[in-house]
């Protein structure tokens, strides 16, 4: 079968032919209808040999959907031909993470060798993905394969943050979207699904900034030197209840700080890297700075759920297997609107 690899430290990725995966015991074979793109990938492409996590040569793809293409031993409950979506951070499936459903934050994956599809283990950017067990898969149940796909981490992950953030988020409160890329542009339409907040949106792109407004974004402010002070205007001074950094790099934690209310939320989503500190007198008094990792699997379930009320319009560009290097590449320019969904079968 076709796929596509990263193969070599620092170079793009390739499209290659690679053997057709066979579902071993307690495994199931999808036959992927769609893979999405996310910018992680562009940071894992980017790391040094020295240290370098997964082996090589590596299949991305870490969002998947797929129909059911065969069983393996001991697999019952799934039909042939199923759709269904694909729970990314795999667990050990056993532990109290895992018993919770936080297998995203399972305490044993490390320890026994258990990586995500596309981020260690292979990935769904290729005609077949082997999942490892039939509880990592949620039936789509009507959806469409394009626009759900992404919700398997551009929505899962800003999901999972935000539903911490529900209490702080009463009527008058206000939400800054830092980022209205994959993950934020999806997260302006939870936000406004799910809460009574206004909803403030930063980007460096005046593209961005355009589908901010179209997808709910009550207001949208560029993202320069001037963006914290805008942002504390729009508050009467007093700063935001939650803020979710969907970049993650310098200037975007510096304006994730200084938006911040008094008992406010900070979750630093995007893996720019950047650190924010905390301190007495370097935050308003109170304020809870989080990194969150994906989300559960009972919350996959739930943004599933949520895009079959119509809550949620995910915006994509979709390209062949053989277009994936273009995809990435175009992600990388900051070209892409919406996200990024690859097409194994087309
Ligand atoms: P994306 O490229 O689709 O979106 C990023 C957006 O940020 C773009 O619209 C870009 O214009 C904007 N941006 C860049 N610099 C900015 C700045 N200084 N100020 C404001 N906006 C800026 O990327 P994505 O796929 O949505 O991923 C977003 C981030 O989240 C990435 O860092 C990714 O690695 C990370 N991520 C984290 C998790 C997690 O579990 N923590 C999961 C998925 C993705
Ligand atoms: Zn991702
Ligand atoms: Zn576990």
């Amino acid at each position: 079968m076709k796929a596509l690899q990263y193969r070599t430290i620092g170079a793009a990725p390739e499209v290659v032919t690679v053997p057709d995966p066979e579902p071993g015991p307690g495994q199931v074979l999808l036959k992927v209808t769609a893979a999405g793109v996310c910018h992680s990938d562009i940071a894992v492409m980017s790391w040094p040999a020295e240290g370098f996590p997964y082996e090589l040569p590596l299949t991305l793809g870490h969002e998947g959907v797929g129909t059911v293409a065969a069983l393996g031993a001991g697999v019952s409950g799934l039909a042939e031909g199923e759709a269904v979506a694909v729970y990314g951070p795999w667990g050990c499936g056993t532990c109290a993470k895992c018993a919770e459903g936080k297998e995203n934050y399972c305490l044993r994956a490390d320890a026994l060798g258990i990586r995500p599809p596309g981020l260690g283990a292979p990935g769904s950017m290729a005609e077949y993905l082997l999942v490892d067990d039939p509880r990592h898969l949620v039936p789509l149940d009507g959806l469409d394969p394009v626009a759900a796909v992404p919700l398997t981490d551009a929505g899962l992950t800003p999901y999972h943050a935000i539903k911490r953030a529900l209490p702080r988020l009463v009527p008058g409160s206000t939400a800054v979207v830092i980022g209205a890329g994959g993950l934020g542009h999806v997260a302006i339409q939870l936000l406004r699904a799910l809460t009574p907040a206004r909803v403030v949106a930063l980007d460096v792109s005046e593209d961005k900034l355009r589908l901010a407004r179209e997808v709910g974004a009550h207001e949208t402010v560029l993202s320069d030197a001037g963006a914290a002070a805008a942002v504390r205007d729009l508050t009467g001074g007093l700063g935001a209840e939650a803020v979710f950094d969907f970049v993650g790099v310098e200037p975007t934690v510096a304006v994730a700080a200084a938006v911040a209310a008094v008992e406010g939320e900070i979750s630093l989503v995007g893996i720019g890297g950047a650190a924010l500190p905390v301190g007495f007198g370097r935050l308003p008094f109170e304020v809870s700075v989080s990194s969150p990792y994906w989300g559960s699997r009972g919350e996959l379930v739930e943004v599933l759920a949520l895009a079959r009320s119509g809550a949620l319009s995910v915006h994509t560009e979709t390209f062949t297997l053989d277009e994936a290097p273009l995809a990435y590449e175009r992600l990388h320019a900051g070209t892409i609107n919406g996200r990024a969904v690859i097409l194994p079968g087309a």
